[in-house]
């Protein structure tokens, strides 16, 4: 009837996962109001601070989040740590349900010596320094060496290798920042190996990442044939996907050098380098900074997926100024009060329902891990929302004693000196970075400083 009260959902984080668990809520169920919590000002997590600049097609989820975001029902506090500024405890008594969409915040590490050498970066790092992360901005990367080694066979290893190798003018027209752009200009890599623990029918990236590495322009691809001897025959009865990949890769493998036109006066290098696991990243005489890293080489136990890398006893060293891991991202727990799976970095859930917590939920990577595109999110983020839904029509939410939502949480953050950003604060920085942007002919020109954020909204 019109007189049930609206049931009070918020969402714990703006990157695809908050954004698709809300947009399904306020689709499927009439009443519903869903306020969105951000920890930085600005919103859409890492569709823009992950994705690469020259992809700006994969960013147009930002326009069905904007539509989500301006709904009536819908509301957007950025600027708001959860954990720091509000407990979830706190937002669990001020809403009917809590979803936590919070991603993945931090990196695996290799846990070996020398990794904190200067000149070993995160990929994590890399990309948010890229992209404008506020947290990255003066990461400075050391681009003066010749040669940088990609830990890592996914796609955001080919992203970062493709940034790299670029020709600075396809980079251009992109909302890279200025000051990466910068750095760029005058870095000195021209060879970029990606290297792998396992081999090739094990590699993570996909083909159309692929592909785009493959005709980078002024770029050589430099693939060794003898990597792919007989996986023509074993990728025979292989799902598509990874039949089609590896037969691009062996193609590529067997192409004489300068085959392909646009490759054939290459200045830039790149290529895979299988079965070898780091062992040690190996500090210059001075000790001061990495000056390559000792690889274990590594045999295949078991095939396919599931094939583990095991050292044979053998090294190699390979040399390069410039490593960065890119061996996956991983969830933080947020909340003493929160349960959390340390081992496989998740939050305990079964369909989205926290395991133990009525009435707390979970999507996107810090539900599944940190892996899988936005679409992979997306369907797990409306399974998510599906589970509320089910859980207010079963009456497993209690939904006759009503919520402040907001209206409490505002008071606990003015208490605390807390000013969240809304979104049409969001809206109003989004056109200043178009405008600034607009003379270099580029789509935006991102503002990495939070504090610049808030002068310009007048906070
Ligand atoms: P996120 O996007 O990380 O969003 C989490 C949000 O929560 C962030 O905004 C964060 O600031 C916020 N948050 C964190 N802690 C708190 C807190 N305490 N309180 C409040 N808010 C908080 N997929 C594709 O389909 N195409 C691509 O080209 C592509 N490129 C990628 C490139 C990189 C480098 C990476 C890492 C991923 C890429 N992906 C791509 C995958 C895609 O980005 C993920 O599937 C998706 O972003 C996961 O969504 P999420 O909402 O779970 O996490």
């Amino acid at each position: 009837s019109s007189r049930a009260p609206a049931p009070r959902v918020c969402v714990v984080g703006s990157g695809p996962a908050g954004f698709y668990t809300a947009q399904h809520l306020l689709k499927h169920h009439d009443l519903a109001q869903v306020d969105i919590y951000e920890k930085l000002p600005v919103p859409f997590g890492l569709v823009r601070f992950g994705v690469a600049p020259d992809h700006p097609e994969v960013k147009n989820v930002i326009n069905t989040f904007t539509q989500t975001a301006r709904s009536e029902r819908c509301a957007y506090y950025g600027n708001v740590a959860v954990g720091r500024d509000v407990t979830v405890g706190e937002l669990r008594q001020a809403y009917h349900a809590v979803v936590l969409s919070y991603g993945a915040e931090d990196n695996r590490i290799l846990g070996i010596p020398g990794e904190n050498l200067p000149g070993v970066y995160s990929a994590r790092a890399f990309v948010g320094w890229y992209n404008g992360l506020p947290e990255n901005r003066d990461l400075n990367p050391d681009l003066s060496c010749e040669t940088a080694l990609i830990l890592g066979h996914g796609n955001v290893a080919l992203d970062i290798a493709r940034i790299l190798l670029s020709p600075l003018d396809l980079l251009r027209k992109t909302d890279i920042t200025d000051c990466s752009l910068a750095a760029l200009a005058c870095s000195k890599v021209k060879r970029v190996w990606l290297a792998g623990r396992r081999g090739p029918l094990q590699v993570a990236f996909t083909i159309k990442e692929l592909r785009e590495m493959i005709n980078l322009p002024g770029t050589q691809p430099v693939l060794n044939p003898a990597d792919f001897t007989g996986l023509e025959n074993a990728v025979k009865d292989a799902p598509r996907p990874r039949k089609r990949l590896t037969e691009l890769m062996i193609k590529t493998a067997l192409q004489k050098p300068g085959e392909v036109a646009a490759q054939a006066a290459a200045a830039r290098q790149w290529g895979l380098k299988f079965q070898r696991s780091p062992q040690e990243v190996l500090p210059t005489a001075d000790g001061r900074r990495a000056r390559g890293v000792r690889m274990a080489l590594t045999r295949l136990e078991g095939s396919g997926e599931s094939a583990k890398a095991i050292p044979t006893g053998d090294v190699e060293e390979l040399e390069c100024g410039l490593v960065l891991s890119s061996i996956g991202y991983r969830s933080l727990p947020l909340d003493p009060a929160v349960p959390f799976d340390t081992q496989r970095g998740i939050i305990p859930n079964s369909m989205g329902r926290v395991e133990g917590a009525p009435g707390l939920y979970c999507s996107g990577w810090v539900k599944r891990g940190p892996t899988g595109v936005i679409i992979t999110t997306m369907n797990d983020s409306f399974d998510t929302a599906q589970s509320v839904l089910e859980d207010l029509q079963g009456g497993m939410l209690d939904v006759s004693v009503s919520r402040e939502g907001f209206g409490a949480v505002g008071s606990i953050l003015r208490s605390r000196g807390v000013r969240p950003v809304s979104f049409s604060d969001w809206e109003k920085i989004d056109a200043a970075e178009v405008v600034r942007g607009k003379a270099a002919g580029k789509p935006r020109e991102k503002i990495v400083d939070p504090q610049e954020m808030l002068q310009l909204i007048g906070h």
